[in-house]
């Protein structure tokens, strides 16, 4: 985290003035998300779940002249990814030209052993949580005749794949996959470009709950041999957010160290 970080801070401020909004932002990718993007200048509406955890990111942004806020949210909810997007924009004046979903969650288990609401809940969490909040969010943005917006989606490599024991994330990760590329050619248009990012193995709490010795096996796979820092992550989205990548759409970027290339 502290080279990501580091690393930022050589960097112009590319995200200066911009508001982002970060989904999953009190753990793991989201967190270092927020930071990476405070760091960069913007002012981060901090997401989750979990207002706990949320405020515990809070805390560790910089606000130089930002005003970063947490806003508690589940994104399986209509109503409350409504109210986000509202809250926010009357916080802030204005609705978010950048967003980030790194909400998500797994419940493995084998496919012959796999309850159906385990699969339903991971789809209704990555993939239908995704929609929810690109669609809320560019309604805003259009609605408020704001000229141009960034949204990143978190994807997994495993959705190119598969993975044993993850039929239902590997299918929700391909889901977001495909709605990531059909919200870019829709959203084109209206100057929003939707990217998604596929990581890797990182290390973070989702990771922690993977076997060692599975993990193990993974590493012998990843050709620089190692899991990745969620920084890593945020490098990525940093740029996908920012004007640097300004015709970039509907792209899958893949931060995995080289597994599965
Ligand atoms: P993480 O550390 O578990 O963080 C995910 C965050 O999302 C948690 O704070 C979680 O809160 C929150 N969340 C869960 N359900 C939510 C809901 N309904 N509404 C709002 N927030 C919710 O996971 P991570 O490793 O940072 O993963 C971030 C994203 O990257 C995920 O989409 C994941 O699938 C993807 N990804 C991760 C990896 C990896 O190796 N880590 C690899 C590929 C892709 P709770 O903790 O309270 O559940």
């Amino acid at each position: 985290m502290a080279a990501g970080r580091a690393a930022a801070g050589g960097l112009r401020l590319r995200l200066s003035s911009r508001l982002a909004l970060v989904t999953g932002g009190g753990s793991g990718i989201g967190r270092a998300v927020c930071q990476r993007f405070a760091d960069e200048g913007a002012t981060v509406a901090v997401v989750d779940i979990d207002e706990g955890s949320a405020n515990e990111t809070l805390k560790s942004l910089p606000c130089d002249r930002q005003q970063h806020s947490v806003f508690r949210t589940d994104v399986t909810s209509p109503q409350s990814v409504h109210s986000l997007v509202s809250s926010v924009q009357e916080k802030f004046s204005r609705p978010p030209c950048i967003t980030v979903n790194c909400a998500g969650i797994t419940m493995d288990d084998l496919l012959l052993k796999m309850e159906a609401e385990a699969f339903d809940r991971v789809l209704k969490v990555n993939l239908m949580g995704t929609f929810l909040v690109i669609q809320a969010v560019a309604k805003a943005l259009i609605a408020s005749g704001t000229k141009g917006g960034s949204i990143v989606n978190l994807g997994s490599i495993v959705g190119k794949v598969g993975n044993l024991g993850q039929a239902n994330y590997t299918a929700s990760k391909a889901g977001v996959m495909a709605l990531t590329k059909t919200s870019a050619k829709e959203l084109a248009r209206f100057g929003i470009r939707c990217n998604a990012i596929l990581p890797g193995f990182i290390d973070t709490p989702m990771a922690a709950k993977v076997p060692p010795k599975i993990l193990e096996k993974v590493l012998q796979l990843v050709p620089m041999g190692r899991l990745g820092d969620p920084s890593e992550v945020a490098s990525a989205c940093a740029f996908l957010a920012s004007d640097d990548s300004s015709y970039i759409t509907g792209a899958n970027l893949e931060v995995t160290g080289g597994l599965f290339m």
